[in-house]
């Protein structure tokens, strides 16, 4: 969607049923959403009652987001924020800034915000934010009054008690502290607890920015111990040079790890040797991009995932492995650092060729598990040491890994499905302990 045009984003297309808008249906993330689901629940034979229920998010807020722009124009952005679930505690998740925002995405990651916060036993629900924009073609001051409106029209349901938004793709800790000003301006006092992802100045947390990639780290290592190989001699791919990409590649380098390729929206740079990690961040933070970088292979972006290695971390964006390239990864392991970057057709093409993959729900899990570490530190204006926030991380990433892991040993099910079980096992018994209202 362009944002040079001054009328609301409209909803997809309609268009007529061709070969690519089945492909397109295929990868609607909401219905692959939904499949899993289904997929599990029938494994583990949910309650249809628990199953009816999150198949329908609780609550959805489509808002009018208005800015002035730079040259004195208005548009009018369409923005989302989905309350998926809520019945394990307050909604909690990220807000994204994307072309491709849509309302079955947002429907879909919050539902696997729901599923997330389950399985590594968070106190929370799932929610998901989004605005259909293009924030690199926005200047500074435009992002903040569409962010600072945005906030303001969500503002009738989010809250410290109620839903917590967080940083997603495009969003940062800049963004995160609009919001916190934002909503603390109408409410008359400082409220850190609204938001998390914040700066430190302002109610964050130490160890928040790193933690999606430590999470990656953390279930990598426990995967090699389970399945007996050495870590440090798996050459790794990371997909995406965003904070999870970035953070979980310089992670990996830390504990010894070789990573061999990585790759940002302009292609990929490889080297079986082992990337100079360090050279490459150095070069990343005077360059907008890897695209000239002199050290390195350069590999086309519709290769990259086809690169040799053991372990391929996907950590851009959804549908980045789908039936068209599954059959070409040659990574034995797959670590999902983003949200939903596998079509369930492709799940199907790996688990028929043996590869393990962990998902996105468990592996990705790292960066919420610090959120709800933030939100409890404003809660109690107490805050913790980075050892601390750290080695309570690695405990709860552990023991989710531990359980899904035993499940999927035991019922002979792929780990995305053994995910499902242990959290729906937790939303199924909350919601009928809770039972239904009236
Ligand atoms: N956006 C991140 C995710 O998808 C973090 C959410 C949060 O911290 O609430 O898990």
């Amino acid at each position: 969607m362009d944002t040079k045009i001054s009328s609301k984003p409209s909803a997809a297309p309609v268009v007529a049923k061709t070969a690519e808008h089945v492909e397109a249906h295929d990868e609607n993330p909401w219905h692959q959403a939904m499949e899993q689901l289904d997929r599990a629940g029938k494994a583990m034979k949910l309650e249809p009652f628990a199953l009816e229920r999150l198949r329908h998010p609780k609550r959805i807020l489509t808002v009018s987001v208005p800015v002035k722009m730079d040259d004195g124009s208005v548009k009018v952005f369409e923005g989302y924020r989905i309350q998926h679930n809520m019945d394990r505690g307050p909604a909690k998740g990220g807000i994204r800034y994307h072309p491709q925002v849509s309302l079955d995405e947002v429907k879909a990651l919050s539902f696997w915000m729901t599923m997330k916060c389950a399985v590594v036993n968070l106190p929370y629900g799932g929610a998901k934010g989004g605005i259909i924009c293009d924030p690199k073609k926005m200047s500074k001051g435009e992002l903040e009054r569409m962010t600072r409106r945005y906030t303001a029209e969500i503002s009738i349901i989010i809250g410290p008690d109620k839903d917590i938004p967080a940083p997603d793709v495009n969003t940062n800790e800049q963004v995160m502290a609009w919001i916190m000003d934002t909503y603390s301006m109408t409410i008359g006092y400082a409220c850190p607890g609204v938001v998390t992802g914040k700066p430190i100045e302002i109610g964050g947390s130490l160890g928040r920015k790193e933690a999606t990639g430590r999470g990656v780290f953390y279930v990598t290592r426990e995967l090699a111990a389970r399945r007996g190989f050495d870590l440090r001699k798996a050459p790794i791919i990371i997909q995406g040079f965003g904070n999870v990409g970035s953070n979980a590649a310089n992670i990996f380098a830390e504990h010894g790890c070789k990573v061999v390729g990585i790759s940002d929206v302009t292609g990929g740079l490889y080297d079986p040797k082992g990337l100079d990690l360090h050279d490459i961040m150095l070069y990343r933070e005077k360059n907008e991009s890897v695209a000239n970088y002199g050290k390195a292979e350069h590999v086309p972006i519709d290769k990259f995932l086809e690169l040799p290695c053991d372990i391929l971390v996907p950590a851009a964006m959804e549908n980045a492995i789908t039936k068209s390239n599954a059959d070409k990864i040659k990574a034995k392991y797959i670590i999902e650092g983003a949200n939903g970057p596998t079509s369930n057709d492709a799940d199907r093409i790996l688990n028929a060729k043996g590869v393990i993959l962990v998902p996105d729900i468990l592996a990705n899990a790292g960066g919420v598990t610090v959120s709800y570490f933030e939100w409890v530190q404003d809660m109690q204006s107490l805050f913790w040491s980075e050892k601390e926030i750290n080695a309570r991380l690695q405990e709860i990433i552990v023991g989710a890994f531990t359980e899904v892991y035993d499940l999927h040993e035991k019922e002979k099910v792929d780990m995305r499905t053994a995910a499902f079980m242990v959290g729906l096992r937790r939303l199924g018994k909350a919601a009928s302990i809770r039972g239904m209202y009236p």
